[in-house]
């Protein structure tokens, strides 16, 4: 199994849903590949967040009553529910599933307000690029170049996101995304260096509380770099956007590519 063969099925092989001669294959894999092998820890991270840290919301005293109230009593009525139970509590299941995990962004943002606002900034750049790692359609567009990524965005954003780089043999344009940074919509671009995906997200900059020491200059701008679990962030300004770039490659390779994304500006 190649790298683009093992990164579909991770989450498969971590739940043990893939056929068994699948399942050695991949640990094969990832025992022999880093890259994979970091991809797969990322996805465990997710996994546990998702089962740890998400709000619980028991049901009000009135619903528990209104149940108690209709909840067949007798034998005849048991027996049905007996009888559909095996159909029927799966899909309970995914149904509060479902209902669990749809408040789980809000949750995230409502916590990180909490954080140091520079700190969360940068939270925020990881999780979006952890959402588009994660999705199992991570792109609503996939790349025939910058010509069609760039219009796509027309019309589902409030503001025109201005990228000076149109991907390059050493960072590919994979595709774009619509997103969320805070509580404004952001245009995701997605680039790669070899296997790594790098996520460029663009967004209204007003009213965020930008870093505004430990700047360098990268190209025209002051960019601020930093890690944050495992990932490499710069993000810097312009008048009216913010950009924030995530990867998991070289801080070296992304000051790269962030120098051709900010040179024209
Ligand atoms: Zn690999």
């Amino acid at each position: 199994m190649t790298c683009d063969d093992v990164r579909p099925r991770l989450l498969d092989y971590q739940r043990g849903r893939l056929p068994l001669p699948a399942q050695a294959e991949v640990r094969t894999h990832l025992d022999a590949c880093a890259d994979c092998g970091r991809a797969e820890a990322v996805e465990q991270e997710l996994t546990s967040v998702l089962e740890h840290r998400l709000p619980q919301y028991p049901a009000s005293l009135a619903l528990k009553r209104r149940l108690a109230a209709e909840w067949p009593a007798r034998g005849v009525e048991r027996s049905w529910w007996s009888r559909w139970r095996p159909a029927l509590v799966p899909a309970l299941a995914a149904a509060s599933v479902v209902l669990v995990v749809t408040p789980i962004l809000y949750y995230e943002r409502a916590t990180s307000r909490a954080a140091s606002e520079r700190t969360s900034l940068v939270a925020e750049a990881v999780n979006d690029h952890l959402r588009v790692l994660s999705s199992q359609h991570p792109l609503d567009i996939e790349s025939g170049g910058f010509h069609q990524v760039k219009p796509w965005f027309e019309g589902r954003l409030d503001f025109a996101p201005v990228v000076a780089f149109e991907g390059d043999a050493e960072f590919p344009l994979r595709g774009g995304a619509v997103g969320y940074f805070r509580d404004r919509k952001a245009a995701v671009f997605v680039y790669a260096r070899r296997l790594h995906p790098i996520s460029l997200l663009v967004f209204r900059a007003e009213g965020l509380a930008w870093p505004t020491r430990e700047l360098t200059r990268i190209g025209s701008v002051e960019a601020y770099t930093t890690a944050e679990r495992g990932f490499n962030v710069i993000m810097w300004r312009t008048r009216e956007l913010g950009y924030a770039l995530v990867s998991d490659v070289d801080v070296r390779d992304l000051r790269q590519l962030a120098a051709r994304m900010a040179g024209g500006q």
